[in-house]
């Protein structure tokens, strides 16, 4: 069985994630998005609901599960022998980041995770979750963004916040 994580933020999941689930759940016999745990400060939704979300959004691809995890990918891997990560490309300036992250985990892992990139479809390759929460924060259109039930959410967020968007990366 090929089984690969797909990890990230997802704070919230946006068309552009979902594009890179569908097309990695087609290569591997079972895709594990993982929301990771420790990174951000401020997150709009906590990982319990990005969990939900991602269920959600997910239901009707059959191999696709979703967890969570904290601390080093590669120690979450090994723990679930997994030799293969999954990250999106969207523009160059991703892949500094990218490519550092993936030479890391390769390195530590003493060559035991792997890392594959799949470049952004060009419509989503304009899309940030970080973007999606500043329109959805001043009351934008996010409806070519985000899965319908997952804009209503970040409103209905954003109407408790008082429309305060505040900066998390
Ligand atoms: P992280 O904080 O780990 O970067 P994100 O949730 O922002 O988490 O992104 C997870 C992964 O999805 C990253 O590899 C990112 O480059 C990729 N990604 C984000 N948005 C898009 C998009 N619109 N198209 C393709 N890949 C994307």
């Amino acid at each position: 069985m090929k089984r690969a994580v797909y990890p990230g933020s997802f704070d919230p999941v946006t068309y552009g994630h979902l594009d890179v689930i569908r097309r990695a759940s087609e290569m591997f016999d079972v895709l594990i998005v993982s929301v990771l745990n420790n990174k951000m400060k401020n997150p709009l939704f906590s990982v319990e609901e990005r969990v939900r979300i991602l269920k959600e959004a997910t239901k009707n691809i059959s191999n696709v599960q979703v967890d969570s995890f904290s601390g080093l990918l590669i120690n979450y891997a090994a723990e679930n022998n997994i030799h293969v990560a999954v990250r999106g490309l969207r523009a160059i300036t991703d892949f500094e980041y990218e490519l550092q992250i993936a030479q890391t985990n390769r390195k530590l892992s003493g060559g035991e995770l792997d890392t594959v990139f799949l470049t952004t479809s060009l419509e989503y390759a304009y899309l940030s979750s970080s973007s999606v929460k500043e329109i959805a924060s001043f009351g934008g259109n996010i409806s070519e963004c985000v899965p319908d039930f997952v804009a209503a959410l970040m409103t209905e967020k954003y109407r408790k916040r008082g429309g305060v968007y505040e900066q998390q990366d």
